[in-house]
């Protein structure tokens, strides 16, 4: 059986050094926002080129915060992909603002520019990106588009940790890229963290208050804000994550280029395009028998995923949020599916899926 990814297996190659962190963590007595974090934050901005990082509790709440602090008018209109993950609309509407749904590229699961005229209305003030699947959105275009309509940008980068776009780290586009550290996230902690990166200085300040009750100073408090600290525990394991990263990416660009090579035509990969660095956080490929091709490959021994069943326009918790009809969303829903791709495989492993698929072409390749 091939696993769609084991976590263990994936944080074993790190062991030794994961360990010493979380022991030299427990003997120093000091727990919560301290020298761990300051130094993650100085590394993690340093490896994206950015002026400030700002760690906080996970992914949903780097987001809320930063849409947040921007201080739009309340009930603004933020465009956002209408096939992104939940996390990111969820983020507009704690934030006190409405969520507008605009179609992604059929080819790049990404936020397709040429909709954003369409979808803006004369309350929209920032577009929220999400880099899917890892892959960089076109933020040449996006950020044109912003510049021109007066509008913030938030970048999603919970799937894109070191993806660049001409060489530029995602979350260096907009005033906000917001990052999570789930443990299968390209970047992972042991356990639940997150964090803000911005050129801003207002924008930080703010934040390194309303991470921690809206205070920077013990007991003085200047914002309404929440309890999301990045704790020392998880900054010091993603210190020794990050020293990695590089290495991990390059291990799923082969694996990738496995994919690439070997699987059969009827497939519709991944898009690549030259000016793009992909980090393939998920290797989604797309098929119209999705679940019948999903289950035989079960049967062979292939675990894969999909992500997502269900697109957000049809989530019971958006009813009265979201309206409309988004074809391409549904579409992408529909079809796509995830194929194993982690720092726990092999090419080896990759070639065996790669070879299965070769068994699956009498049966799947006419649809
Ligand atoms: C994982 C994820 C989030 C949320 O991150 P958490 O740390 O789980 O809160 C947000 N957006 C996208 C696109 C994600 O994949």
């Amino acid at each position: 059986m091939i696993e769609y990814e084991s976590l263990a297996r994936s944080n074993a190659e790190f062991m030794a050094e994961l360990e010493q962190a979380a022991t030299r963590v427990i003997r120093s007595g000091w727990y919560v926002l301290g020298d761990e974090v300051s130094a993650f934050e100085a590394e993690f901005a340093r490896y994206l080129g950015v002026k400030h990082c700002i760690g906080v509790g996970n992914g949903l709440d780097a987001l809320i915060l930063s849409i947040e602090a921007l201080d739009l008018p309340p009930g603004s209109d933020i465009l956002v992909a209408s096939n992104t993950y939940i996390a990111t609309i969820l983020a507009i509407v704690r934030a006190g603002h409405k969520p507008v749904l605009v179609e992604p590229d059929l080819e790049t699961f990404n936020m397709a520019p040429a909709c954003l005229p369409a979808a803006l209305t004369f309350n929209t003030r920032a577009i929220c990106v999400t880099h899917l699947f890892g892959k960089p959105c076109r933020m040449d275009a996006i950020g044109a588009f912003a510049r021109d309509h007066g509008l913030k940008l938030v970048e999603d980068c919970a799937q894109s940790h070191g993806a660049k776009l001409n060489g530029k780290m995602t979350g260096t586009f907009g005033d906000a890229g917001c990052f999570s550290f789930y443990p299968t996230k390209n970047l992972g902690a042991i356990g639940d963290a997150g964090a803000v990166v911005t050129n801003d200085d207002t924008l930080a300040d703010r934040l390194r208050h309303t991470r921690n009750y809206g205070s920077k100073l013990k007991y003085v408090n200047d914002y309404v804000g929440v309890n999301s600290r990045l704790d020392e525990m998880q900054a010091a394991l993603l210190r020794v994550k990050l020293r990695h990263l590089d290495g991990m990416t390059s291990h799923k660009r082969a694996l990738a280029e496995v994919y690439f090579a070997q699987l059969p035509d009827w497939i519709a990969k991944p898009m690549q395009r030259d000016d793009e660095y992909d980090v393939f956080h998920i290797f989604g490929i797309r098929h119209p028998q999705r679940d019948a091709l999903r289950a035989w490959l079960l049967e062979n021994g292939i675990k894969t995923e999909v992500h997502y069943p269900i697109p957000p326009r049809r989530q019971k918790a958006m009813t009265g949020i979201l309206s409309g009809s988004y074809p391409i969303a549904e579409e992408l829903h529909a079809t796509e599916l995830s194929l194993p791709i982690s720092v726990g495989h092999s090419e080896a492993d990759i070639r065996t899926v790669c070879a299965l698929f070769d068994k699956a072409t009498p049966r799947f390749a006419s649809a």
